[in-house]
């Protein structure tokens, strides 16, 4: 199914719970929904079966809140990786749990993990994420590669005055470990959130010249043309390198279509307001037709948001 830009959609990125362990300074409030319950694990399930049949699509990203705070998190996995819909499912975690969990993850059939690690110095993570946990994260990520996920992702948000310091670091942990680096250029959180102009302003870190670098240093340039556009860099020591910055770009690349944990279907991190709630249909057992016209008002209603 297309939007009127003639963007396909190609993925589901799924919040499940606006629960979450961690008080990052960064926080765009993905998948906070005040008051609201959240969707059952069955429906969850049958949400995604509806979305892959609707939607052609094998790919489905697992996100919050923080993800591994869902207490059924392993049944959602199996649930939706035993409807043999999707190739891809992946989820995106802070890793505080992820030691105690990767192998459960794994087994249950998770496929792929990104790890949000903006800091390998443990005063400045303590910063970034009110949480005095870095070495529970990197023994959790060991853990991880230990049980077989493959790649890895390391999200880092880059920050002006609190981890600019620290690019060369992160490179060589991820060459040392085979971890890909998401280098994320920090956003303005929505009006809908509405906090944290000050904290943008202050911290914002334009990455041009970091991406001009990484084009003269690659060996090889990848545009992820899906992906909103995103370019990988592999340098000549193999590290890989993904940078993510919100432009009109990477807007006309966006392919995602975005469920919260209580059912609200919507296209766009910044427009939840344009979403339909699915979760009443659900509960009244329609058939394919009527779901896949509350997809498509959803679907028909993305537009990119950087103009
Ligand atoms: N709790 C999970 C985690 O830490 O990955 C999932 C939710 S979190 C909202 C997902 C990702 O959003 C984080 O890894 C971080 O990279 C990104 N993120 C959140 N707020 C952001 C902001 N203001 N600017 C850039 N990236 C942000």
């Amino acid at each position: 199914m297309k939007d009127k830009c003639n963007r396909e959609i190609k993925h589901i990125r799924f919040s499940i719970t606006s629960k979450c362990n961690y008080n990052c300074i960064y926080c765009d409030q993905e998948g906070f929904i005040p008051n609201t319950s959240e969707l059952t694990v069955d429906e969850i399930t049958k949400l995604c079966k509806i979305l892959a049949e609707i939607l052609n699509v094998t790919r489905i990203k697992l996100t919050g809140g923080e993800p591994l705070c869902r207490e059924e998190i392993i049944q959602i996995i199996r649930n939706i990786a035993n409807l043999h819909l999707y190739k891809d499912i992946s989820l995106t975690t802070n890793g505080f749990q992820l030691y105690e969990k990767a192998e459960e993850l794994f087994t249950a059939g998770l496929n792929r993990i990104n790890v949000s690690l903006s800091s390998l110095k443990p005063e400045v993570y303590n910063k970034v994420y009110g949480s005095d946990s870095l070495d529970t994260v990197l023994k959790g990520l060991q853990k991880a590669k230990e049980v077989g996920f493959n790649p890895i992702k390391l999200n880092f948000v880059i920050m002006k005055g609190i981890n600019d310091d620290e690019l060369e670091t992160m490179y060589e942990f991820c060459r040392k470990n085979g971890f890909i680096l998401q280098l994320i250029e920090l956003h303005e959180v929505s009006e809908a959130v509405g906090v944290n102009g000050d904290f943008y302003r202050t911290h914002y870190y334009d990455i041009k010249p970091i991406v001009e670098e990484l084009e003269s240093r690659a060996e090889k340039i990848i545009i992820r043309g899906s992906m909103q556009n995103r370019k990988v860099f592999v340098l000549p020591n193999s590290t890989i390198i993904e940078t993510i910055t919100p432009s009109h770009e990477f807007c006309m690349g966006c392919t995602k279509l975005r469920v919260g944990c209580d059912g609200n279907l919507f296209g766009c991190l910044y427009r939840s307001d344009l979403g339909r709630n699915i979760k009443e249909a659900l509960r009244d057992h329609h058939s394919l037709s009527k779901y896949e016209q509350i997809v498509k008002q959803v679907v028909d209603s993305r537009e990119p948001y950087y103009k």
